[in-house]
């Protein structure tokens, strides 16, 4: 396929930046070719073709380049499909949506394609724009996201003895090691580690193996997500070796 040739993308603004006098460089992340930027000539200007549309988290239809070797892909229009207009007056849903913008930037390289990833992220921003629960939202995204990396969180069995989740024990887990230990052989274990109880297990689990057009069945109550959000930070800090800078304004509100 030539580098000239234009093809048609869902997509989702991640980033919008100021490019000399007149242009934008924009991120997105697409359906199909994962995290993409490039550059909208003209977009200060031309207000019929980018006017409000170019807007952090927004859903478009774009008209691009492929770009190659690095390079910036031309965006040559954008339709928008949602803008989210809800998410965007809600604080808690607006910060949350942040939290989830920034790890896709931090997990994920230009022109690679994920095919779980896109869904994952439109059905995030869907739920903070319904009004769905924000915090058990990003619970969600984060599981399934640690989960299409490659690391997802061992949670059904006992990571030293392998024995199944039982309910006469209780249970931490241990973000060295990815994964929960019982109560008879977490003393072993020297790692930063978080106490997950039953429900929280087993909500977990439902939340990383169900399809998600039946996860809004799932209800976490608020210990289930203080517990789970506290074990997904942590574990995010193991994975990335870094903090995730808009996760310090969720804590804030
Ligand atoms: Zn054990």
């Amino acid at each position: 396929m030539s580098s000239k040739q234009q093809v048609e993308s869902a997509a989702i603004v991640l980033d919008c930046r100021d490019h000399g006098e007149s242009d934008l460089i924009v991120t997105f992340f697409c359906q199909n070719y994962g995290r993409l930027t490039g550059i909208a000539k003209g977009a200060k200007r031309s207000k019929k073709r980018f006017v409000n549309k170019l807007e952090i988290f927004s859903s478009l239809r774009i008209l691009h380049t492929i770009p190659q070797n690095n390079r910036l892909a031309f965006i040559a229009e954008a339709d928008l499909l949602d803008g989210f207009l809800t998410l965007r007056k809600n604080t808690i849903c607006y910060t949350t949506a942040s939290v989830i913008r920034e790890l896709i930037l931090l997990t994920t390289k230009e022109v690679e394609g994920d095919e779980k990833l896109y869904p994952l992220l439109v059905y995030s921003y869907d739920n903070l724009n319904n009004n769905q629960p924000p915090l058990q939202t990003l619970i969600l995204f984060l599981i399934r996201l640690y989960a299409i990396i490659g690391y997802s969180p061992q949670l059904a069995n006992c990571l030293q003895c392998g024995q199944e989740v039982q309910a006469n024990k209780s249970y931490r887990f241990h973000t060295n090691a990815g994964g929960i230990c019982c109560s008879n052989c977490s003393a072993k274990g020297t790692s930063t580690s978080v106490t997950l109880s039953q429900g929280t297990l087993k909500s977990l689990t439902v939340a990383l193996n169900q399809p998600l057009n039946r996860l809004h069945r799932l209800q976490l109550s608020t210990a289930s997500q203080r517990e789970a959000l506290s074990f997904l930070h942590a574990y995010g800090l193991q994975l990335f070796q870094r903090e995730i800078v808009s996760w310090a304004f969720l804590e804030k509100i």
